[in-house]
């Protein structure tokens, strides 16, 4: 293993003959060092050159692993797909406005997807929505409305990596850590608890089958 790289929430370990090693930690994976203690959830290890064993710890597995040419992600056909990242400069000026415009699929769904910028799940999401008053089932956004929604997501997700992560449960950093950001979350998580904007209840919907909250007041429809 020469390096590990990222793009969006796939991990990418570069080995040293030509081909990459993808792990995608889905809602409960935790690459760790193994301890001393062996696990049952343990679904995978690497031995690596230093001694130390990698183990991929997965209690609902919903994680994924494959190893590909470098390069060569026609067989992931998500990560094939993924924008580029949410600070590439390609999504200023109206960047990421060009690229949500030719569909109509509700602007949530559009950020779940990967397709317009790469990393954003669904806490995220509602986080950056309600930040920008952008109603997470829009099928059209304004140019105002996509710029606004981009800085916002660039807030959230550079809170989040401050914060060392958002551990609703499950997520622990690679030594074992919580992140810090659940307690900073202003709308995910909070339906039916005053809007910290404007004070009216946070509703919690479903999205294309995705748990959402929003604030009716401060997100409206159309
Ligand atoms: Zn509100």
């Amino acid at each position: 293993m020469e390096r590990v790289d990222r793009r969006g929430k796939y991990l990418l370990a570069v080995l040293d003959d030509d081909r990459a090693l993808v792990v995608h930690l889905g809602m409960t994976g935790q690459l760790r060092l193994r301890p001393d203690q062996l696990d049952p959830h343990v679904r995978a290890w690497w031995a690596l050159d230093d001694g130390h064993v990698l183990e991929l710890r997965d209690v609902r597995r919903f994680g994924r692993v494959g190893v590909v040419p470098l390069g060569d992600y026609a067989s992931l056909p998500t990560l094939a797909a993924q924008g580029p990242e949410p600070w590439d400069p390609v999504l200023d000026d109206g960047g990421l406005w060009r690229r949500l415009r030719p569909s109509r699929v509700r602007v949530k769904t559009q950020l779940l997807s990967q397709r317009p910028l790469a990393g954003v799940g669904n806490i995220y999401a509602d986080e950056a929505l309600w930040r920008a008053g952008v109603h997470p089932a829009r099928r059209q956004v304004t140019r105002g409305q996509a710029d606004r929604l981009l800085d916002e997501l660039r807030a959230v997700l550079q809170q989040g990596i401050d914060n060392g992560g958002t551990t609703l449960r499950d997520y622990r950093a690679p030594d074992g850590e919580p992140g810090r950001n659940q307690v900073a979350l202003v709308c995910y998580g909070r339906g039916g608890e005053p809007c910290l904007r404007c004070g009216a209840p946070l509703r919690r919907v479903l999205v294309d089958g995705r748990g959402t909250t929003l604030c009716p007041s401060c997100q409206p429809s159309r």
